[in-house]
């Protein structure tokens, strides 16, 4: 099967896609992680995309569905999981395109919805394990020994660029203009399944996998 997993950025939609990695047969399609290694790789596309990133903008039409046709094209599995693609009608409409070019389908788009306030804190608090990559919060899941990481015990952590709460609202606002009409899109097709994203990531998962279930044996 072929999913989109839609929401707001915080929703959750990376630690999902991950949990269901590794329950199924998915290839996680992650267009904001994807960006993030070539302006690690200091690569053209890199470059051209930074400054926007950064700021907390969407990168161009174009751009994201070259990326994504290119992926799909190198790839030999055949389910997806697109975690924060599409963002616009546009990129919809150019998925739906690629997908038959491939003899592929979506099958379903699962929304996480989450209060603006509750994103804020959540991004604003988050950062990684530089050496590991292991995900912390400044509030709800702090490193058992402060400045230690737990699983590889590296001493040094970074914050993502644009997880300041001004680039963070900024974010939000263009998720609400931009990116939310894609609900109603998915929902006029049949689509779209909506899911309380405030709730523990555990029952989160298990709502995802009754779902999930219906499309896989
Ligand atoms: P994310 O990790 O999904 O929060 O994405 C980080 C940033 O990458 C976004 O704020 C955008 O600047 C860019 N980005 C990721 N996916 C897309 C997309 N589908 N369309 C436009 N920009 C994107």
């Amino acid at each position: 099967m072929n999913l989109i997993l839609l929401g707001p950025p915080g929703a959750g939609k990376g630690t999902q896609a991950r949990i269901l990695v590794e329950k199924r047969n998915f290839d996680q399609i992650a267009t904001g992680d994807l960006l993030r290694n070539e302006i690690r790789n200091q690569t053209v596309l890199g470059n051209k995309v930074k400054s926007i990133i950064e700021s907390g903008g969407l990168v161009d039409d174009n751009t994201m569905i070259d990326l994504i046709s290119n992926y799909l094209y190198a790839s030999n599995n055949k389910q997806f999981i697109f975690d924060g693609f599409p963002r616009t009608i546009a990129q919809a409409i150019a998925l739906d395109k690629l997908l038959h070019k491939h003899n592929m389908q979506l099958d379903a788009v699962i929304k996480l919805g989450v209060d603006d306030d509750i994103l804020v804190k959540r991004i604003s608090g988050r950062y990684n394990c530089s050496t590991c990559g292991a995900g912390y919060h400044d509030f709800f899941q702090k490193p058992t020994i402060d400045g230690v990481c737990n699983n590889c015990k590296s001493t040094h952590f970074s914050r993502r660029k644009d997880d300041t709460e001004d680039t963070v609202r900024s974010r939000l606002k263009s998720y609400h203009n931009i990116t939310d009409p894609l609900t109603d899109y998915y929902d006029s097709r049949n689509k779209l399944h909506q899911i309380n994203g405030m709730a523990d990531v555990i029952s989160i998962s298990s709502e995802i996998n009754q779902i999930t279930d219906q499309y896989c044996n």
